[in-house]
């Protein structure tokens, strides 16, 4: 069922962005220059916002930790907002040698505000006079992602994977459309990198989408796609080395008969127990307000059926914030009485979709494919479109496969022709 494609109306803003892998060394920034070249003679103003270069933010972060054991969040800004710098002068260059003007700017000169909370911080405004002018001019300009300007005048980043976040609020701001250029072929019904038989998707409604980047599918920054869902931008997910189509992430991309949309997993979780929890009024409210005073984003919260007595209460904390997690959890758990104990050595495995709503029997399903194969559950998180197992973290290749499987002809609806990598 072809869906038509939303017409590009002429001298529209059209924000690109390019990933990591596609900015990688210099050939690929020139073909990334020539990609956002044909766009602008194809009558589009053109943005360009782009990733850092291959896998240069891990290579930050390692030096950083090798001189600082617990670095600066200010800094650590600072000196990841350098990676995206890079490639956005570089692309700037090689399209001034193919004889187009160009124009790169920082995240802060972009207009781009955020809040003060430093390696992810949210996008409070955009002031985008800057861009809007060099467009006027008929320049290409480049954007580097995933940073901005505090409301204190500090460089914040936007999170791991932040790029997608800066084009999708660029796109908002500027009016535009919105490309996502990666190095798949769109959004597949699992990561194609795991299951080669996985299959890319046509479209995919924002809510389901929220719920599989929210589960692992990092494809896109969930950021991005709740930015996207809010303003009502439209976001097309391609490839950088093929001019196929991509995937849709737009309002009407759910597929009314389709059950299930994907399989998602990470491994990027840690589990927090807390034992001896007070069967008493607020204390789920002193301990998640602790928590959110630090910045930490919990996703998954489970408290145990308390009949009498007190209960356990285990939530999910991203690997990344750990440390912090246990400096706000020491003191919280001695003025409280609380004990507990963290969780690293499992992965979530998630099967998300719209139609679950109305078609009971999936997660039934889910768990006994996951016991065909010996794989225990060891909690159990639902929402109306999502169900997530979480598991041995050595099981989860296996898991996300054999339920890829299983599922085979309820994940083909959904998709198109497109198979693996
Ligand atoms: P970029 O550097 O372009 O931002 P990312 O590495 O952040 O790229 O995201 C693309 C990767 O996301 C793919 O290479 C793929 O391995 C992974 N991925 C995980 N789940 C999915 C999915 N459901 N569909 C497509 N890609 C996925
Ligand atoms: N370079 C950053 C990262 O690796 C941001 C991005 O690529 O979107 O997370
Ligand atoms: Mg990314």
């Amino acid at each position: 069922m072809a869906q038509p494609e939303p017409q590009a109306a002429p001298g529209r803003v059209l924000v690109m962005k390019f990933g990591g892998t596609s900015v990688a060394d210099a050939d690929k920034i020139r073909r990334v220059a020539a990609r956002l070249v044909a766009a602008h003679l194809a009558g589009r103003r053109v943005v360009g916002v782009v990733s850092a270069m291959g896998h240069t933010t891990d290579g930050l972060v390692e030096l950083a930790e090798q001189v600082s054991p617990r670095p600066h969040p200010r800094e650590m800004d600072m000196l990841l907002s350098t990676g995206e710098r890079i490639t956005a002068a570089l692309c700037a260059m090689a399209i001034n040698d193919l004889g187009h003007h160009a124009v790169s700017l920082t995240g802060s000169q972009a207009g781009i505000v955020t809040d003060t909370v430093h390696t992810k911080a949210k996008i409070v405004e955009i002031r985008p006079r800057r861009i809007s002018e060099a467009l006027e001019r008929g320049d290409i300009v480049l954007v580097a992602g995933f940073q901005g300007v505090s409301t204190a005048y500090d460089v914040t980043t936007l999170g791991r994977g932040g790029s997608d976040t800066t084009a999708v609020a660029l796109a908002a701001a500027l009016d535009g459309d919105c490309e996502i250029y990666t190095d798949v072929d769109g959004v597949f019904t699992a990561d194609p990198r795991i299951v080669p038989t996985a299959r890319k998707l046509r479209s995919v409604s924002p809510m389901e989408m929220l719920e599989m980047a929210g589960a692992g599918a990092r494809v896109l920054q969930l950021r991005a796609v709740e930015f996207g869902r809010n303003h009502g931008v439209p976001i097309h997910v391609r490839s950088t080395f093929s001019d196929a189509d991509g995937t849709w992430i737009r309002e009407d991309g759910g597929m009314e008969d389709a059950i299930i949309s994907g399989i998602t997993h990470t491994t990027d979780e840690a589990y927090v127990t807390l034992t001896d929890v007070p069967d008493e009024p607020g204390t789920a409210a002193s301990i998640f307000n602790a928590v959110a005073a630090a910045h930490i984003n919990v996703d998954t919260i489970i408290q145990n059926a308390v009949t009498h007595g007190d209960a356990d209460i285990t939530f999910s904390v991203p690997i990344d914030d750990l440390e912090l997690m246990t400096d706000t959890i020491e003191g919280l758990c001695a003025d409280l009485g609380l004990h507990w104990r963290v969780i690293r050595d499992v992965a979530k495995v998630s099967m998300v979709g719209a139609g679950m709503k109305s078609n009971p029997g999936v997660a039934a399903r889910m768990f006994q494919v996951l016991a065909d194969r010996q794989i225990n559950v060891r909690m159990i998180a639902t929402s109306p479109i999502k169900v997530s197992c979480v598991i041995d973290r050595t099981k989860v290749g296996d898991a996300v496969t054999a339920l890829h499987d299983a599922f085979r002809a309820e994940l083909e609806v959904s998709a198109d022709g497109a198979v693996g990598v």
